[in-house]
């Protein structure tokens, strides 16, 4: 195939965009890959959808190779399956949600859990059909808070996710290996430098997750590694023993008061001070060491609004007054706190905080940090270890962890460093989640139901392009790695006469006819503008068709390497393929 630059829908910028804040976002518009539509939205010239579809090609055939089948489901999605399993109201604004003209709510998927689980309830009912992969490759839409650094973090992305389905614990886990292997496959043949760091699993819900990070001073993620041992951690899932010297002591339950039924900013005022720990509250406060849960307005879902954390992230008590619903409260006792701020590291399950060598009892109707930690089947007080080290946001979730470089391993081998990661892809064994909620059940041998346990699977395939710009570039421009490159040689003619034009045609035509994907700069435009663009571009291989061809030979020329070489005209073919 011969790409005519002459014709080819590009045009290179010489300035970088006033908004970019990396290499790959400076380097991919000015290249003319992508061009800016939206915040986050980002539409695709020629030569980005090539590089797109590049990499879609990899992931697919890895996905395939591990028995992955494909199917696709449309972004435009009903409300209910998300409202079932109480995804809906969680996603919060991250949601893009849309009314159809009867009224009726939609969404723009954010990610598929919901649909590929109820498609497997609908299609398969005996054990004999499992195990089961299914994978697409579609656009996912997410209103991100700051999408940022173009490709990176869109709006609107391309994601390859894949499910499993299962009949037991260990068919999750052969499916989660076959799928990490699978990963790791994709990620090595896109030429990528990661790692594979334990995550947390966030929304997702479930139980093992790992990450992969492509290692990048601009990713948003931070990870760390041990320097004595194979441990590696995203931050967010550092997960730190107590340590031993401090015995714990568990203290009673929190005690949990319920709200008045309508409370006003008066009324729960008066109540916190009714049943504060010695603490005097005005209107003006913010909550601190104390946890409270309710309904924001809007919401069907519990929120946990405050928790005992001094400092930075407190909750105002106005956010309560707005949603004047009922509220379940539990105060725990601040000067355990105030002296000695506390790291809870981790997520909060239901039942208990430890901090400080105390383990203060919750009662787990009120704690709620992430979604899936409550739910009927766990048991009054619960005691949870929550003992590595980490903020909770009001929305329960979880900031950046306080380890730091140097801390010692929590495997106990070596000590931490620490790095920045562009997040490519995550996987988690999801487990019940979703099958329980929309009940999907096999036939087992003994026509007795099985329910089905879970997998799901992500790649960022839009973000890929980015994460492998991130790395692949230098200060002339991109330097792709020929597997997912625009095109693998590029031949530059430079110089006016008529020959030279057409000994470049030649040896486009001769390497297109060997089966390589040829560039072909045959603009009328000065060498120096044509070179400063094929460096730019960063296809792997260029080739200068010049003065040389009088003497029969041309330049060949690395742009990784930069190296030089003049090789005869006739030999080029051999020289390349
Ligand atoms: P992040 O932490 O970067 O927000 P995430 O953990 O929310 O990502 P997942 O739900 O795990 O993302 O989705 C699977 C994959 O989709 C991620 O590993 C990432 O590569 C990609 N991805 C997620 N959000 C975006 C986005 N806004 N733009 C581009 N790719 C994204
Ligand atoms: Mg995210
Ligand atoms: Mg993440
Ligand atoms: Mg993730």
């Amino acid at each position: 195939m011969i790409t005519r630059m002459s014709s080819l829908f590009l045009r290179t910028l010489r300035e970088n965009p006033a908004d970019a804040e990396v290499p790959s976002h400076t380097l991919l518009v000015r290249a003319g890959y992508v061009r800016r539509v939206a915040p986050g939205g980002y539409s695709w010239l020629p030569l980005g959808l090539r590089v797109l579809r590049n990499i879609e090609a990899i992931v697919r055939e890895e996905m395939d190779a591990i028995g992955g089948q494909e199917i696709q489901f449309p972004a435009l999605l009903p409300k209910e399956p998300y409202e079932a399993t109480g995804r809906w109201s969680e996603y919060g604004p991250n949601l893009f949600r849309l009314v159809d003209r009867k009224g009726a709510d939609y969404l723009l998927g954010p990610t598929h859990e919901e649909l590929f689980a109820l498609t497997v309830k609908g299609e398969y009912s005996s054990y004999k059909d499992y195990p089961v992969i299914l994978y697409q490759v579609q656009t996912k839409y997410r209103d991100e808070a700051r999408p940022r650094a173009g490709l990176l973090r869109g709006r609107e992305f391309v994601m390859k996710d894949s499910y499993s389905f299962d009949l037991d614990d260990e068919g999750l886990a052969r499916s989660y290996a076959l799928h990490r292997g699978a990963y790791l496959r994709m990620f090595d043949r896109l030429g990528l430098d990661y790692v594979v760091v334990a995550a947390t699993s966030g929304a997702m819900g479930g139980s093992a997750s790992e990450e992969f990070l492509a290692v990048a001073d601009t990713g948003e993620d931070t990870y760390v590694r041990s320097t004595g041992s194979g441990y590696a951690a995203n931050v967010e899932a550092v997960v730190t023993p107590a340590p031993p010297e401090q015995p714990v002591e568990d203290k009673p339950a929190a005690q949990v008061h319920h709200t008045p039924d309508t409370p006003t900013i008066e009324t729960l005022v008066d109540f916190l001070n009714t049943h504060g720990a010695g603490r005097t509250f005005t209107a003006a406060d913010t909550l601190k060491n104390v946890l409270v849960k309710t309904r924001l307005p809007g919401e069907t879902e519990w929120t946990l609004l405050g928790v005992g954390v001094p400092g930075d992230r407190e909750v105002d008590l106005k956010r309560l007054e707005a949603s004047l619903e009922p509220a379940e409260v539990a105060l725990l006792e601040e000067a355990d706190f105030a002296a000695n701020p506390f790291l809870v590291k981790g997520y909060i399950g239901p039942g208990a905080l430890q901090a400080n060598g105390v383990r203060y009892l919750v009662d787990p109707r009120v704690v709620r940090g992430t979604a899936w930690a409550t739910g009927a089947d766990k048991p009054d007080h619960h005691v949870v270890d929550l003992v590595c080290g980490r903020d909770f946001t009001p929305d329960g979730t979880v900031e950046a962890a306080e380890v730091r470089e140097g801390d010692p391993s929590p495997d106990g081998h070596g000590t931490l460093v620490a790095a920045r990661g562009i997040e490519i892809g995550h996987i988690f064994q999801l487990g019940r989640k979703y099958t329980d909620a929309f009940e999907v059940d096999a036939l087992g041998p003994d026509s007795k139901p099985v329910r089905i346990t879970m997998g799901s699977y992500g790649v960022g395939v839009s973000r890929l392009v980015a994460a492998i710009a991130e790395q692949h570039h230098d200060e002339l421009g991109l330097v792709w790695p020929r597997a997912v490159a625009p095109a693998d040689v590029h031949v530059v003619v430079a110089g006016k006469d008529e020959t030279v034009f057409d000994g470049g045609e030649r040896l486009a035509a001769e390497l297109s006819g060997r089966g390589l994907r040829v560039m072909l700069d045959d603009r009328k435009a000065t060498p120096g503008v044509k070179f400063a663009d094929a460096e730019l571009v960063g296809i792997p291989t260029i080739v200068v068709v010049g003065r040389g061809l009088a003497k029969g030979v041309v330049e060949v020329k690395d742009r990784a390497s930069g190296e030089r070489t003049e090789v005869a005209v006739d030999s080029v073919v051999e020289h390349l393929v």
